[in-house]
């Protein structure tokens, strides 16, 4: 580990360990229902979006679901995508971060960059107790031993509290990262957070990407330049060695676990997740 990767997890919080900021005031409405017309409708709305551009998917979904339209970002190069894009057409979505206490000090920094730039406070959410907390009541970091407990506890935990009261959220995922991701529609129903899902960028590839980052100078990870094309927890991301072509190779390396289970179409390692 270099000192440009020093853990964050020894590190202040970037809000200061502050609560986190409040979503948008907005009434309160009553949860969505998956009945069968509705997952018609969402499945008729895929397929027409499959030929759209994510300008025009993040659009239509501020349009139909906003102000109950969310995203997380963990600021992978999608996630800094998508937020300059937001930048422009819905700036004022709920945007967050589930700051498990162990991202890196680069991640930490991008958050204030992408504010800096375009205007979006991207809310630090935590969860409920700190790093030392909760190391102490495991005896010992259980991203050694138990990474899908760690997950669920400092991840879906909070992204489950992180999402009541919303009808829908975005994510960046694509479909050339994963097996798994390859089967992401434009539009659909997440079951596991009870939430209509909308991926923007599912079509596009990574090359596309990392255009637009180099065309707009979107803000991003300086890890993706030493080697980390993936970045999560530092404990549970190494940078990827050569002849590795796959972009996760180095999450969670050495076990068989691939995602923490916020974007798993199916559960992992028994986890329940
Ligand atoms: S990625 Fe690793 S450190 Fe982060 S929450 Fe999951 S197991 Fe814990």
């Amino acid at each position: 580990m270099t000192l440009s990767t020093i853990p964050a997890a020894r590190r202040p919080l970037a809000n200061g360990g502050q609560p986190p900021p409040k979503a948008v005031d907005r009434p309160a409405v009553e949860p969505l229902e998956p009945t069968p017309a509705f997952l018609a409708e969402l499945a008729e709305q895929s397929t027409r979006l499959e030929s759209a551009t994510p300008e025009e998917i993040i659009a239509w979904a501020s349009e139909r679901y906003a102000p109950y339209l969310t995203m997380a970002t963990a600021f992978g190069p999608e996630g800094c995508v998508i937020l300059s894009m937001l930048a422009k057409i819905a700036p004022e979505t709920y945007v967050f971060n589930l700051d498990t206490g162990y991202q890196f000090q680069q991640t930490l920094d991008l958050r204030n960059r992408i504010a800096e730039k375009y205007g979006i406070e991207v809310a630090m959410l935590q969860p409920e107790l700190t790093v030392p907390e909760y190391e102490a009541l495991h005896h010992g970091p259980l991203y050694k031993t138990n990474p899908t407990q760690c997950c669920f506890d400092r991840k879906i935990r909070v992204l489950r509290q992180a999402v009541v009261g919303q009808h829908a959220w975005m994510s960046g995922i694509r479909r050339d990262q994963s097996a798994d991701r390859a089967r992401a529609p434009i539009v659909g129903w997440d079951e596991k957070f009870r939430l209509v899902k909308i991926s923007p960028l599912a079509n596009w590839t990574k090359q596309e990407v990392w255009k637009r980052i180099t065309d707009e100078a979107v803000p991003y990870n300086p890890l993706h330049d030493q080697g980390y094309p993936s970045v999560g927890c530092w404990p549970c991301t190494r940078a990827v060695l050569e002849g590795e072509t796959d972009e996760r190779a180095g999450r969670w390396s050495g076990t068989a676990k691939t995602e923490c289970g916020l974007h798993t179409l199916t559960e992992q390692d028994g986890s329940g997740i």
